[in-house]
């Protein structure tokens, strides 16, 4: 692993680079962005490279440091990750007491929150305490999804580094080139991937169909008769919470489709070209009010569910929506 194998975050990684080069590593950064675009990569490689003893500003992979750190056996490195969904008190605690001593080996003790604004309100103003006098030759890497949950004088003493999704285009190479499949799947993958590659290189084509096929005969048949069962399979998907937030990605890609069916009747610019006379049946009977509608409402669903809003609540609502978007 080196900066190299960071892909679509050349921003980030360009400033870590310059900082590294200077000399000039600040004592805490906040990487922050939608999960599944290298954040923890990143922040996994510039704490190897800090402490590389060839490379100025990178990881040589060859040395010492770097092959302890690549078998995790780098004294120098710990990992902080929400247990039971937050960060106690008591762990933060025990960090302090870590970074009381210098480096054992390493130029710089480092330490990555995975997870920083599941911190407990305890923990953060605990942590704060840390960040108001750091200790010399120590790095803090924080990782969040959403700063806005972090304490704003916690936020004020990292550097700030944003990561962005990845374009559409860049993920579809990717996977043409790592997974060996058609140009055409590799389309369909990216665009549901919404712009994490890790993602992306985690799902199968196949799965993804599957689960397009499920949705769209749930639009086909959406009624308000039938609730009862709409309500069953929502019951399935919302305790299926590994796969919830990619069947909510699922669901918007469709209707973004149909939008753009709908508005512009140019196939060319559809993600699911492949099944587009199914799409036409179904928006048939709706118009391009409803549709946008619809879109901004699953937008909101998603918005809803990372604020662990009950989501079979939130996907009985979408559903009640949808009806009333596709029902005939
Ligand atoms: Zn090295």
């Amino acid at each position: 692993m080196s900066f190299s194998e960071i892909i679509g975050q050349e921003r980030p990684v360009r400033i870590l680079q310059s900082s590294l080069k200077k000399g000039d590593v600040s004592h805490a950064y906040l990487f922050y962005g939608p999960e599944g675009i290298g954040k923890r990569l990143t922040a996994l490689n510039f704490a190897k490279a800090m402490n590389c003893l060839s490379l100025d500003d990178n990881s040589c992979g060859e040395c010492i440091h770097c092959k302890k750190f690549d078998n995790e056996n780098f004294p120098d490195f710990s990992v902080v990750e929400p247990a039971d969904g937050n960060i106690k008190i008591e762990v933060i605690r025990e960090l302090q007491r870590k970074i009381s001593y210098r480096p054992y080996e390493g130029k710089f003790k480092v330490i990555f929150i995975h997870g920083a604004e599941e911190m407990t309100l305890g923990a953060a103003n605990s942590f704060l305490k840390t960040l108001e006098e750091p200790p010399g030759a120590t790095v803090f890497i924080l990782v969040c999804h959403n700063f806005n949950l972090l304490l704003p004088t916690i936020i004020s003493r990292c550097q700030k580094i944003q990561f962005n999704l990845i374009p559409v285009k860049t993920i579809k190479n990717i996977l043409i080139k790592e997974k060996q499949i058609t140009p055409e799947d590799a389309h369909l993958m990216a665009s549901y991937s919404q712009g994490r590659l890790g993602k992306a290189l985690e799902m199968g084509v196949r799965d993804i169909m599957k689960m397009r096929n499920e949705i769209l005969n749930l639009m086909q048949s959406v009624s308000f008769d039938e609730m009862d069962l709409i309500f069953k399979k929502n019951k399935a998907w919302s305790s299926d919470k590994e796969n919830l937030e990619i069947i909510l990605a699922s669901i918007l890609n469709i209707v973004r489709d149909m939008v753009v069916l709908k508005g512009t009747k140019n196939e060319k610019l559809i993600a699911n070209l492949d099944v587009k006379d199914k799409l036409i049946s179904l928006i048939r009977v709706s118009n391009i009010n409803q549709l946008i509608f619809l879109f901004y409402s699953i937008e909101e669903t998603i918005r809803h569910f990372k604020r662990n809003i009950n989501a079979q609540l939130l996907l009985d609502t979408l559903m009640i929506k949808m009806c009333s978007v596709f029902e005939k």
